[in-house]
């Protein structure tokens, strides 16, 4: 502003000066002298003259300066209406006044079939092109623009999803047309029913799932009773076959017939076990076990499963060596029955397994300095026995396997001994490892944590 001001008073004494110059050449000329007052009108004049350029020159410019920049609108107007991935349309009384290549693409018209034809055309039906209208509207007078989820047709039937946003160009004269934009959200549309779909069928599958578990855990509940039952049943005869045996014994003096006995009972008692170990698998499956919280001392713990094996360890003149190392406190607090149950099942196998050599029971301390109140210990149990095959491995542990489930194999069991174990440390969160290799022993490492009792307290 304060340029075109100097810009205006510059033109104007340029002006003055050149009517001035002129009218001094003039005088000097035409009268021959020198007349003041004769100077003012063609100075004047020249001002008023360049004053006037200068106006006619502001309003020319001003003008190509509009002209250019309702040039570049449109061309930026056109360009985004070109190139943008959304249908783009002018509506004016309710027809369509200008459409983008984007929109006659996306329903399948030409600019000509749609260019004043009503928009109803692109409507499923009547009613949803009133209600879409009426709900538009609405956001319109409330918001000054809509904006609605709703579905067109297109020219051959075919139905799309799209948000149809709305904005009058004028505020308060919406006659004077409505801009529409219209994405496609066909796609994601799809994809959410797909979504939906699946969590339908995901939803059923899981009331499968629990059907069938429940189903499984119904069944699991029938056999658990039927083997406690059938063990409880085998096992009154059995313990009536031991007793009498036991009173044969005494009265036989015969060396062949004793042998005989012998032999009889060591199959009684093969098969009490056996049952024994079903009830005890058995009631694991089931859950039905406490946990138990008392102190105790691990040498006894040790001392008692020795004791167990002392007979077995004789007869097949094996070595057994136990070792608890520094760190471990007198007394803990914990499930002194499984863990017994534990060894004894492991040294079981050991001893089994193991036809030279020596068998080891280990215990030692692991980060008993980090809670003084707990004290995690790591056991070992290790044998020079046969050993187990890489590939056997992995299943051990699953219920009625064992590495050579052959009907020649010369070692008696069900299988279900390492699985009670694995069981036994579930149920008291600890965990269990196994290495061994064919021909060497094998070491089976667990780990369980246990209280330590507090001076003053009585558990
Ligand atoms: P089983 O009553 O058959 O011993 P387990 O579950 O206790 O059942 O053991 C499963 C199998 O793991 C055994 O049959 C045996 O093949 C193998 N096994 C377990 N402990 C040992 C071991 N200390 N040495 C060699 N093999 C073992």
């Amino acid at each position: 502003m304060q340029i075109k001001l100097f810009s205006a008073i510059i033109s104007i004494l340029t002006g003055a000066t050149l009517g001035w110059i002129f009218s001094i050449f003039e005088n000097h000329l035409v009268v021959n002298g020198f007349d003041s007052a004769a100077k003012l009108i063609p100075t004047a004049a020249g001002a008023i003259l360049l004053f006037f350029i200068y106006i006619c020159y502001i309003y020319a410019t001003q003008n190509r300066e509009a002209e250019k920049n309702i040039e570049y609108q449109y061309t930026l107007l056109n360009t985004i209406s070109k190139t943008a991935p959304v249908g783009i349309c002018l509506i004016r009384d309710k027809s369509f006044i200008h459409v983008n290549d984007y929109f006659c693409d996306m329903i399948g018209y030409t600019r000509e079939e749609l260019i004043e034809k009503p928009t109803s055309i692109i409507y499923p039906t009547e009613q949803d092109f009133q209600f879409g209208l009426a709900v538009r509207q609405n956001q319109m007078r409330i918001n000054g623009t809509g904006s609605i989820e709703a579905v067109i047709k297109c020219k051959n039937g075919t139905q799309k999803d799209v948000i149809i946003n709305s904005t009058p160009l004028d505020k308060d004269d919406w006659s004077k047309g409505i801009t529409f934009t219209l994405l496609d959200i066909s796609k994601r549309k799809k994809a959410e029913n797909e979504l939906k779909q699946s969590y339908i069928e995901l939803e059923k599958r899981k009331d499968a799932y629990k059907e069938a578990h429940r189903l499984e855990q119904l069944a699991n509940v029938e056999r658990s009773n039927f083997q406690d039952n059938m063990c409880h049943e085998i096992r009154t005869p059995l313990n009536g076959i031991l007793g009498m045996l036991q009173i044969l014994q005494l009265k036989i003096s015969d060396k062949e017939d004793l042998e005989y006995i012998d032999y009889t009972m060591a199959s009684c008692k093969r098969l009490a076990n056996l049952l024994q170990e079903i009830l005890e698998y058995s009631r694991l499956q089931e859950g039905r076990v406490c946990i138990l919280h008392k102190p105790f001392c691990l040498p006894d713990i040790f001392e008692e499963t020795r004791l167990l094996f002392e007979l077995s360890l004789r007869q097949k003149g094996l070595d057994f060596h136990m070792d608890i190392l520094e760190g471990i406190p007198d007394v803990l607090i914990g499930d002194h029955h499984k863990l017994q149950q534990i060894l004894n099942n492991l040294v079981g196998n050991a001893v089994k397994f193991t036809n030279q050599g020596s068998i080891r029971i280990e215990a030692w301390p692991v980060s008993k300095n980090i809670y003084p109140e707990k004290c995690r210990i790591l056991f070992s149990v290790s044998d020079t026995g046969i050993g187990i095959a890489d590939d056997k491995l992995e299943y051990i542990f699953k219920a009625y396997s064992q590495a050579d489930s052959s009907n020649t194999r010369s070692y008696d069991g069900a299988g279900l001994g390492l699985t009670i174990v694995k069981r036994l440390l579930d149920t008291i969160e600890g965990n269990i490892y196994i290495e061994s290799k064919l021909g060497a022993g094998t070491e089976i490492i667990f780990c369980i944590e246990f209280k330590v009792p507090t001076p003053g307290i009585d558990y």
